[in-house]
């Protein structure tokens, strides 16, 4: 089952949020028919989503959105604090590899953006917007915390496609200095860059994530809690019935005299909601 786990090192001087998605993967693979680099792809911005989900309070959300003019478009992903996440990209079906490897940077481009919105329930969403620098989204994210939160962060992710299309291993892992911080717990990070060069590996080595801590810092950690993750899409017909009423009447009548019906699909989750002429007539209705 996929969890995520939070925790403070070294006297609370690092925090380290990590969680294991292939579930999540798998889920997405399915709904949205991802060949393997389009998988791996949207495995990864699903897993930094939940994790960064995972730093928001309880009513606050996140938006990722990355675009490097790359084959595969757009890479949407939707976050909260309660382990929920979903996504899609423009062009689910993409493949490319090198050296028998999936290849994240061709399919991406690294000629673009990542944009990352807040609803904090404030007044106005926050937004920050870095230029994607690799393709590579563990260093991209990493830049991203840089720039816009002044946190230094060591990110790696990890994906493995089987030969059956789906994800054997799927998971994430962030680990940031808090304010305080010292020269040793800097050390302590670098230390760490190398074992977590293959995120996929080490996640396959133990199954357990607490195992997985427990072999980056050994002893010296204190578990603040674990949750289950999952890939979740809110939408209902409710909710479509409320777009379609942005339309307009003008718009939504036109709609009844061509088609007689609507049928919409929701991008995230593939579900198809349809609308016959009477409930298009009650949406127009209310309008009024
Ligand atoms: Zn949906």
């Amino acid at each position: 089952m996929d969890y995520l786990l939070k925790a403070l090192v070294n006297d609370g001087n690092i925090r380290v949020y990590l969680t294991r998605t292939t579930d999540i993967c798998n889920k997405a693979i399915e709904i949205h028919d991802l060949w393997p680099s389009a998988a791996s792809v949207m495995g990864k911005t699903l897993t930094i989503t939940l994790l960064m989900g995972a730093m928001l309070k309880d009513h606050e959300a996140l938006t990722v959105k990355i675009d490097g003019n790359g084959p595969i478009g757009q890479i949407i992903a939707d976050g909260n604090a309660h382990g929920e996440v979903r996504g899609y990209v423009s062009n689910p079906h993409i493949h490319f590899s090198r050296a028998g490897k999936l290849d994240d940077v061709t399919t991406i481009g690294y000629n673009g953006y990542i944009d990352v919105i807040k609803d904090l329930k404030l007044k106005e969403m926050y937004i920050s917007t870095v230029p994607l620098q690799t393709g590579s989204l563990a260093k991209d994210f990493t830049h991203y915390f840089m720039e816009s939160e002044q946190t230094p962060s060591l990110i790696s992710l990890g994906v493995t496609i089987k030969e059956d299309n789906t994800a054997e291993i799927c998971g994430g892992i962030i680990i940031q200095l808090m304010p305080g911080a010292t020269e040793d717990d800097i050390v302590l990070i670098e230390n760490q860059e190398k074992a977590l060069g293959d995120m996929s590996n080490l996640l396959l080595r133990h199954e357990r994530l607490e195992d997985l801590l427990e072999e980056l810092f050994p002893g010296n950690y204190e578990i603040l809690e674990t949750m289950p993750v999952a890939f979740k899409c809110p939408c209902s017909k409710e909710s479509f019935a409320r777009g379609i009423a942005t339309l307009g009447k003008v718009e939504i009548t036109e709609i009844i005299e061509q088609d007689g019906k609507a049928e919409v699909v929701c991008h995230y989750c593939r579900s198809v909601y349809h609308f016959d002429k009477e409930e298009l007539e009650n949406i127009k209705e209310n309008l009024q």
